[in-house]
């Protein structure tokens, strides 16, 4: 990440592809993404804490990933049903949210919501080096962003989660990845 003027700089912004055909809902992304963000590293794994989720019915043959995105106050008012290749998804089936009408991306044991890193300072997302199926592909591109949008965004998810959660627990979680391995 370089700056290019003052008021913008290069982003490289990465995306992962989900080939849906392509996941057989072994769950390893899962296994791996909770184990990579245990204190200590690598210490348990637990898909509750796991930033990718496998929305999984074998029965129906549906074996959705899905990323945690952003964090939600409230639940949205519309719903959507999907049919994809003659099968059905459920409404949610698609939806990143940290939302409170579901319990994902949600950490077990504070609530606080999660939300997909890219596995921040690993070369490849370990979910894409562990997916063995190749539903999950890596994708980059550089984009000039402007900084102040950072800041903004970053004050408006600081205040949403003090809202909801308090300012002590934020500042307790914070406290606890800052200490973090
Ligand atoms: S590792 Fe790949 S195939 Fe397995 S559940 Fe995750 S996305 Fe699907
Ligand atoms: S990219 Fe990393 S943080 Fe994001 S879901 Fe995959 S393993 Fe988890």
């Amino acid at each position: 990440m370089t700056s290019n003027t003052a008021d913008t700089k290069k982003k490289t912004i990465k995306t992962i592809k989900i080939n849906v055909d392509k996941c057989n809902g072994c769950r390893a992304c899962e296994m791996i993404c909770s184990a990579f963000h245990a204190a200590p590293k690598y210490s348990s794994n637990n898909p509750a804490r796991s930033r990718i989720r496998i929305i999984r019915e074998p029965v129906r043959d549906l074996y959705v990933p899905v990323y945690a995105g952003e964090y939600t106050v409230a639940e949205c008012a519309g719903r959507d049903k999907y049919t994809i290749d003659g099968k059905e998804y459920d409404e949610c089936a698609f939806c990143r949210a940290s939302c409170p009408s579901r319990n994902e991306f949600k950490e077990p044991d504070s609530g606080l919501p999660l939300k997909c890193d890219m596995c921040e300072g690993e070369e490849e997302p370990l979910c894409v080096k562990w997916c063995m199926h190749d539903a999950l592909v890596l994708e980059e591109r550089e984009e000039d962003v402007e900084e102040a949008v950072d800041q903004e965004d970053l004050e408006i998810g600081l205040e949403s989660l003090a809202s909801k959660h308090g300012l002590d627990k934020i500042m307790n979680a914070i406290a606890r990845l800052s200490n973090k391995d």
